[in-house]
């Protein structure tokens, strides 16, 4: 035989193997009842061989036969999990033993491995999920010590570890405040910052966010602008119109134009 019908003889046993004996081990593992949720055989364009796969990113991976076997892997829910330590868990079977020979296979040697790791996934994702809320009180509370806009945590800087937050002061003042985890320590400032526990980093902000609010007040005063609260749909003419702020404590200038508190019109000091 030539390349070319090596080639098609192949393809079309991969096409098989994709196409009708991963399907045929799902139903065996359904009909096993080892791996509660799935749903059947993902054939999607799959260039290592077919996926068994259910609706949360659970399942299985059956890699074309190679010398008779196929080589067999979990697949996990997408995760930032650190693997080390954990074993994945694989196994190879031969297809020629047939999909319920191979769906027993899994069944019996695969899924308590498979099970095992992914309760640990599961814990360290719910582990996430409690930090990330604790984050969120603690951003609520040092946001409530500033005036409206003053507090920002820009999307690019956040990760599901860690917090950061960017707070203008007057003029050029202000700063970055960093946490991670379930917000214990607070860092004040960048990277050789102040860490210091999350009650002491409230307190020291607290008394900033007195001398922002005492600044901005001044300034306001001094400036003659009107204090509003900023209508729905409103944005900042202090960052051309880029900053969305309806809703948020404002300032109208005589012009008509509205600004956020963190972007008073004018240099600061020189008015
Ligand atoms: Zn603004």
């Amino acid at each position: 035989m030539g390349w070319q019908e090596d080639y098609a003889r192949e393809k079309a046993e991969k096409a098989h193997f994709k196409e009708v004996f991963v399907p045929a081990v799902a139903a065996e593992l359904n009909a096993l009842g080892s791996f509660p949720g799935l749903v059947g055989a993902d054939t999607d364009v799959e260039p290592w061989g077919g996926r068994i796969i259910d609706g949360d990113g659970r399942g299985y991976y059956l890699g074309y036969p190679f010398k008779g076997k196929t080589e067999i892997t979990p697949i996990y829910p997408r995760s930032s999990f650190g693997w080390y330590k954990t074993d994945r868990g694989k196994i190879g079977v031969s297809v020629s033993r047939g999909p319920q020979a191979v769906a027993r296979e899994i069944a019996r040697r695969l899924a308590p491995v498979y099970e095992a790791a992914l309760a640990k996934v599961l814990a360290y994702e719910a582990d996430l999920a409690v930090d990330q809320g604790q984050r969120g009180v603690l951003t609520e509370k040092l946001a409530a010590l500033f005036p409206d806009n003053c507090v920002s945590a820009p999307s690019h800087s956040q990760s599901e570890y860690s917090t950061q937050l960017v707070i203008h002061g007057p003029g050029s003042g202000g700063g970055w405040v960093q946490y991670s985890g379930g917000g214990g320590d607070v860092m004040i400032g960048a990277n050789h910052g102040f860490r210091v526990p999350a009650g002491v980093a409230t307190q020291m902000l607290a008394i900033y966010g007195d001398y922002v609010r005492e600044e901005t007040a001044a300034r306001i005063a001094r400036l003659g602008l009107e204090e509003i609260t900023a209508p729905a749909g409103q944005f900042c003419d202090g960052v051309g119109g880029r900053e969305h702020i309806g809703g948020k404590q404002a300032v109208r200038d005589g012009a008509g134009r509205v600004y956020c508190l963190a972007h008073l019109p004018g240099r600061y000091g020189e008015e």
